[in-house]
């Protein structure tokens, strides 16, 4: 396909939602959406953003463009970024679940579904913000009324766009911000014809952003290795007694941070409630709860953990005196050996 040298973002911001994976975007800055828009990272197309929440125009005024893409007045190759949950509109005998914009004919008002079955299959690539358009999300709990599900179960894990490039999915609640703009750049690029195929996971996350485990980057991992677990939540130890689901669930968070690299869930206390994951949020409740698998593998860890601690501080004891020669002499020093029992919680 010809490289694209002018591209527009047209942002739905009307599934089942808070909103705050807009509202989370603009946080980036690796790159952040200004330096997108304003053309200051090379190699990437001209950028047009349609958000409703960031336009200057609103009402009739917004909605024109969209009117226009849909009706193929506009031509222009755009991404389509759906953000919340979309909901079955078919199970229920009158009224809707969620819509955009007014018919400017009728006056009723469009649904959101309506707008993805006529942008979608136009879009040069389609892409789900947030665990709510990803997933379904807290909207798709079991019991609710809406119907609620994920824009792949709604289009279909086998859609492709006029580019043919898979539904690309960026869970979070909400979506981490450099996460979604890393993945949105990525899809930029390769509009621009300087990168292949987008590789996503089995789940349409890019795998570069979630093929390793909170676990696996928490800063609170090496208390975890020793078994040293925090019994409340004003420890600076391994939550995993106190709800933790980061050995299990995929996530950059805790090594990306949240703005600027700063915080990411576990690492500023918080536990992971797995809120990247297609099982969210019913298979990690109640949240707070040790998670199951955590009694087997925390009494696995338990005796080697604490064997390897106590060893560590006998060693630490040891290197954290000044050597002999270096000393007055005839100074005697107590060993800070403290052994296992350190009183740690
Ligand atoms: S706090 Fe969670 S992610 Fe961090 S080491 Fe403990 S279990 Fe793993
Ligand atoms: S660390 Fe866990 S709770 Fe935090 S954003 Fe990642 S998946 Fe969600």
């Amino acid at each position: 396909m010809a490289a694209i040298e002018e591209i527009e973002i047209l942002w739905i911001t009307a599934g089942l939602g808070c909103d705050g994976d807009t509202i989370a975007m603009t946080g980036a800055s690796n790159p952040a959406i200004e330096d997108v828009l304003a053309g200051t990272i090379p190699g990437l197309p001209k950028v047009r953003l349609y958000n409703p929440f960031l336009a200057y125009e609103n009402g009739g005024e917004f909605m024109q463009h969209f009117h226009d893409v849909a009706d193929g007045v506009s031509t222009t190759p755009f991404i389509l970024v759906v953000e919340g949950s979309v909901p079955n509109e078919e199970n229920k005998a009158e009224g809707y679940w969620a819509a955009f914009g007014q018919d400017p004919v009728t006056g009723e008002p469009i649904t959101t579904c309506t707008w993805i079955d006529r942008l979608a299959p136009r879009a040069w690539a389609v892409v789900a913000a947030g665990t709510c358009a990803t997933y379904g999300g807290i909207h798709a709990m079991d019991g609710n009324p809406t119907g609620c599900m994920g824009l792949a179960d709604y289009l279909g894990k086998d859609f492709r766009s006029r580019a043919l490039v898979p539904i690309v999915n960026i869970p979070g609640c909400p979506v981490q911000p450099d996460n979604f703009m890393d993945t949105l750049t990525y899809l930029l690029r390769q509009a621009a014809g300087s990168a292949p195929m987008i590789p996503l996971d089995e789940s349409l996350r890019p795998q570069w952003l979630f093929g390793f485990t909170v676990h696996e980057g928490c800063d609170r991992g090496s208390f975890y290795e020793q078994a040293d677990f925090a019994a409340d939540y004003n420890s600076p130890r391994c939550q995993v007694k106190v709800g933790c689901w980061g050995p299990v669930v995929l996530c950059n968070v805790p090594k990306r941070g949240w703005m600027g690299g700063i915080g990411g869930c576990p690492n500023v206390g918080g536990i992971c409630i797995g809120c990247t994951m297609p099982g969210y949020p019913d298979k990690f409740m109640p949240h707070m709860d040790e998670p199951p698998g955590a009694y087997m593998s925390t009494a696995a860890i338990a005796t080697y953990g604490t064997m390897v601690r106590a060893l560590r501080r006998f060693t630490q004891g040891s290197m954290d005196i000044e050597p002999e020669w270096r000393r007055p002499a005839g100074e005697v020093v107590a060993s800070k050996t403290q052994g296992a029992d350190d009183g740690r919680d």
